[in-house]
């Protein structure tokens, strides 16, 4: 194998584990990071998914050095916690901006070479608090949801050339992202987890690699929940 991938935010974490896979299958890998250039055997370009410009110029850089996207992980997030009470609008529209615009951003760029080619692999990286909502997450968990429907609509849309369209819905994964709050919570959050434990982060790569693989070319539109059982039922 050796297509063209392109995961946003591939500095760190989930991005980075799903870069170094690829990069393991074979193929051509680009990422892009927003602050911190990551080391590995991949094409590392700066690209803030809340700036077009970024976009435009991270794609267009890719399709000279390695080719036009044929697959696309849509993975950069972040996170600004707060109880609905202290969000302050800017913490609501800044989450949404990166998770949810920054995701429709990277598609809608990368479309266009994928509607040439008909054919592409698209993966959104979700979160199982988008189905099952969070207390103090109510900007990270709808921007999570809206990415369900936005693929969705993707996988409505562009079907019939051959592209598909997946989400990923990661439980707690160990990453800076979890790190962040503090042991205590997170084996908080690992004890509801039915298997017990979190995730790797390259247990969820392995999830959106195998959505990019020949096996997953009759799958599309579907959430596929890397959790360790903490969101079923939905
Ligand atoms: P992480 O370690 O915090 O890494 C986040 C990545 O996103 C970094 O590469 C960061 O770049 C990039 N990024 C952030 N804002 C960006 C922007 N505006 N433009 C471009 N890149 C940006 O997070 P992670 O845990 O690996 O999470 C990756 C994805 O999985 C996120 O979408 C997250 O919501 C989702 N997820 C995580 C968990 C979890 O438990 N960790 C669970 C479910 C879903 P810099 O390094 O340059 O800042």
């Amino acid at each position: 194998m050796s297509r063209v991938v392109l995961v946003t935010g591939g500095s760190r974490g989930i991005g980075l584990a799903t870069a170094q896979r690829f990069a393991a299958l074979g193929d051509k890998v680009a990422v892009t990071y927003n602050t911190a250039a990551p080391s590995g055997d991949f094409l590392a370009l700066q690209c803030d998914v809340t700036k077009e410009a970024d976009v435009e110029r991270t794609f267009t850089e890719v399709e000279k050095t390695l080719g036009p996207v044929e697959v696309l992980v849509s993975n950069a997030g972040i996170t600004k916690d707060a109880l609905l009470l202290r969000m302050k609008e800017e913490d609501f529209s800044s989450v949404i901006d990166a998770n949810l615009t920054g995701a429709f951003r990277v598609c809608k760029r990368a479309t266009q070479s994928m509607l040439r080619a008909r054919k592409g692999r698209i993966i959104l990286v979700s979160s199982v608090v988008g189905l099952l909502g969070q207390a103090g997450q109510a900007n990270y968990a709808a921007s999570k949801a809206g990415l369900v429907g936005f693929a969705r609509s993707l996988a409505r849309e562009f079907g019939s050339r051959s592209i598909t369209v997946n989400v990923v819905a990661p439980g707690p994964v160990d990453t800076d992202m979890t790190r962040a709050l503090g042991d205590e919570k997170l084996q908080a959050f690992a004890d509801l987890v039915p298997l017990g434990r979190i995730a790797t982060a390259d247990e969820i790569a392995g999830a959106i690699a195998f959505l990019a693989s020949a096996d997953a070319a009759y799958i599309t539109g579907a959430v596929l929940p890397v959790d360790g059982g903490l969101g079923m039922g939905h």
